[in-house]
């Protein structure tokens, strides 16, 4: 057993009780405590006297204890509070709730260290809440005098002994190997993991300390793009369809000789003779913008390559997705080949079915519909169509990866919509078919590059950064609570032009049983008291799939005036006739969600409007309200939401409360990720299984479940 194994509770200053309370932060032994970096430090080198302290500010000050007390309040609650002086003024520290605090601090005499938010008061500095610890006066200044680590917490874990853990531990540094072969260390100017962590954990300098982390925060992303680089790299070595893209622009009538096709294209109208260009200009209601025409030339490249296409194609909401796809879908078609497009919906894989219909009946290709919903009797004999490639377009749910889904020749799949699906429902798709079909995912999120590069490293990305001509833009408001009644006179007026309108909710908790009552409450408001003549539908995830569909589908059929929901309705649903969004407490809301809300409507021929109904109750909010008016441009909103909010909101793993990254941030750090990306794609390049000795422990890394979560919690 390697020393590294060694558990905390030897480690000084631990103990077993020590080491118990340290479990619940995942620290078990010597080499957990190695790899949990501090949150942030301290510079006890020098802080500000007391005096120069102005409200507002973050500290972290020094003080002489003077006296301890606590108070109890209303609701058997307490606030403990203590005062401390330094050689220029006094400031007082409360907690609330931590009655502890007095027990802990009663009868010593020392220094205590606070660090938080300076506010003052009538009776002078305070500082609420403050991260906290006692210094004894027999406690060597120099021990003291330097940058501190700070560590995150929990519940009963003392900072004492989180410290005492990882300072103990890098005794045992001698022992761990380094991962990253010295060669790419050399080549990359990067220190020994070693040095890495003794600076990350006890920094000698601040320079030394940043040396240190810019090491470990490449080496997390390095292993994170090793494993892309690989996927990427094993997917164009897979043996993958080459579809005649070539012959079919020149107009030939060809089908694949792998095809396995029962039916001679040709034999069916529409599919001969024509240049795929002009048959796509005469199959579409319209002309495809200049952007459509260059991703659609993208995806037909990649569908002509010998190895299977794993494409991501971008484009915000409205900007014509569908034909996009439905372009890729002929040429396979053309080719003899069975298609699948898969949407998160029913409703939504419906809409697609009814669309395709529209565009692909006419030419003699056969699309069906294969959702949940069906009935047994017409699920077996999708599939039997499926199987016998009597469908050349399947449209559906992830019902169309269930197991008993079988294709005759499946050459392309079609993923709308990405977000809801992850890496796995993409295998699926793939393994239902011997050679590997081409895969395009569609998302209307539209994504930083730096994060696009984490989330989808494996795919190659076209961009669709242009909106059909003729839009009249969607107009947005903002508005404050207090003119929440005048706004709903104006939806009313708008309804009582023959339009519809949604009225969105925030998420208030983290349960969804919550959710539905607060959207309960607002829609029996609305319907009770505000709008009491007029049709009002509700929806929320607390309902079956099947209600909400129903309720959605009778929405659209304009069977209701308003529909109340939750951020349920996020998600690509098309009701042309609806012309008003209602967001209430949008300052609840992220840019990015607020976007995809907004992109529900402006769909039809109507002129479009969104609410957003927030009080300006911060600078934050302010700025938020302002870009949403500002701009419709989705991916400048991107940025603007990564920059305010940080990453995991983006990647929708704020609520698993887990970016799977330890130390390297998606913002601050994308300049490390962009030569993290470069390097994995040159060692992965040379060698693809990053064989031999010297990379068995990066391998090991690179193989850890933990790096492929970027795509995982994609949810
Ligand atoms: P999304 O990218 O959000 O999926 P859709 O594919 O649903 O967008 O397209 C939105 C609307 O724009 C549809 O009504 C579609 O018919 C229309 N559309 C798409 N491309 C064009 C175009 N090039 N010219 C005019 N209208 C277009
Ligand atoms: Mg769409």
């Amino acid at each position: 057993m390697s020393r590294l194994e060694t558990e905390v509770q030897y480690l000084k200053g631990v103990g077993p009780r020590g080491a118990t309370s340290l479990q619940k932060l995942g620290i078990r032994t010597v080499e957990d405590a190695l790899f949990n970096f501090p949150r942030r430090y301290e510079d006890r080198r020098n802080l500000p006297p007391i005096r120069s302290l102005q409200p507002g500010q973050t500290a972290t000050i020094l003080g002489q204890l003077i006296s301890v007390d606590a108070r109890p309040i209303r609701g058997g609650r307490v606030i403990s509070s203590a005062i401390v002086r330094d050689g220029t003024g006094k400031i007082t520290l409360t907690w609330f709730n931590q009655p502890w605090v007095k027990r802990q601090l009663e009868g010593k005499t020392g220094s205590v260290v606070a660090f938080g938010m300076v506010k003052q008061t009538v009776a002078g500095l305070e500082m609420a809440s403050p991260e906290w610890e006692f210094v004894a006066d027999d406690e060597a200044a120099e021990a003291f005098a330097r940058i501190m680590p700070v560590y995150a917490l929990s519940d009963g874990v003392a900072q004492r002994t989180v410290r005492a853990a990882c300072a103990g531990a890098l005794a045992y540094l001698d022992d761990l190997p380094d991962p990253l072969p010295p060669e790419l260390r050399r080549r990359e100017k990067l220190p020994d993991l070693a040095w890495s962590l003794r600076q990350i954990h006890a920094p000698d300098s601040e320079i030394d300390r940043l040396r240190a982390r810019s090491r470990l925060v490449f080496e997390e992303f390095f292993y994170l793009q090793c494993g892309l680089a690989q996927r990427k790299q094993s997917t164009q070595t897979e043996v993958g369809i080459a579809f005649p893209i070539k012959a079919l622009l020149a107009g030939e009538t060809v089908v694949a000789a792998e095809a396995r096709t029962l039916f001679d294209p040709a034999e069916r109208t529409g599919l001969q003779g024509q240049p795929l260009m002009a048959q796509v200009e005469a199959m579409l209601p319209f002309t495809l913008t200049g952007a459509q025409q260059r991703v659609v030339r993208e995806i037909w490249d990649d569908m002509a390559k010998p190895f299977p296409m794993n494409r991501l194609v971008q484009g915000d909401v409205g900007s014509g997705k569908t034909a996009v796809a439905a372009c890729a879908l002929l040429a396979a078609v053309r080719s003899g080949y069975q298609t699948a497009l898969m949407a998160p919906t029913e409703i939504l894989a419906e809409q697609h079915s009814i669309g395709l219909r529209r565009i692909f009946e006419p030419l003699g290709i056969r699309v069906e519909l294969f959702v949940g919903k069906n009935s047994a009797a017409q699920r077996r004999s999708v599939q039997a169509k499926a199987e016998s490639g009597e469908v050349d377009i399947a449209v559906g749910t992830h019902a169309l990866i269930q197991d008993a889904v079988k294709f005759r020749n499946l050459g392309l799949a079609i993923i709308d919509e990405q977000h809801r699906f992850g890496v796995m429902q993409r295998k699926a798709l793939r393994d239902k078919s011997e050679a590997s079909p081409d895969v395009l995912v569609m998302t209307a999120t539209p994504i930083p590059r730096t994060l696009t590069m984490t989330l989808y490293g494996d795919l190659d990305v076209s961009i669709i950064d242009e909106l059909p001509p003729g839009r009249t833009p969607i107009k947005t408001h903002w508005k404050t609570t207090s003119q929440r009644d005048w706004v709903y006179e104006r939806v009313r007026e708008v309804i009582g032009q023959g339009r519809q309108a949604f009225v969105v909710c925030p998420l208030v908790s983290e349960t969804e049983k919550m959710n539905a009552q607060a959207a309960e409450d607002l829609y029996s408001r609305l319907q009770n008291e505000v709008l009491p003549d007029l049709r009002i539908a509700l929806l929320h995830g607390q309902m079956k799939a099947k209600e909400k569909e129903d309720i959605m589908a009778r929405f659209r059929d304009r069977e209701f005036d308003i529909l109340v929901s939750t951020t349920v309705i996020e998600v690509g649903v098309d009701v042309p006739n609806a012309s008003v969004m209602v967001i209430e407490d949008a300052n609840r809301f992220g840019l990015a969600q607020l976007h995809q809300l907004r992109g529900r409507v402006g769909r039809g021929a109507h002129a479009s409007f969104c609410v957003l109904i927030a009080d300006d109750s911060s600078e934050d909010v302010r700025q938020r309200m302002e870009i949403m008016r500002e701009t419709t441009d989705g991916f400048r909103i991107a940025d603007e939401d990564l920059r305010l909010r940080g990453p995991g909101v983006i990647a929708g793993t704020q609520q698993s409360g887990q970016s799977g990254l330890r130390i390297a941030d998606l913002v601050a750090d994308s300049k490390m990720l962009t030569v993290a990306r470069a390097a994995a794609i040159r060692e992965v390049g040379l060698n693809p299984g990053l064989t031999g000795d010297e990379w068995e422990l990066a391998r090991q890394r690179v193989a850890e479940p933990r790096n492929d979560m970027a795509v995982v919690t994609v949810s």
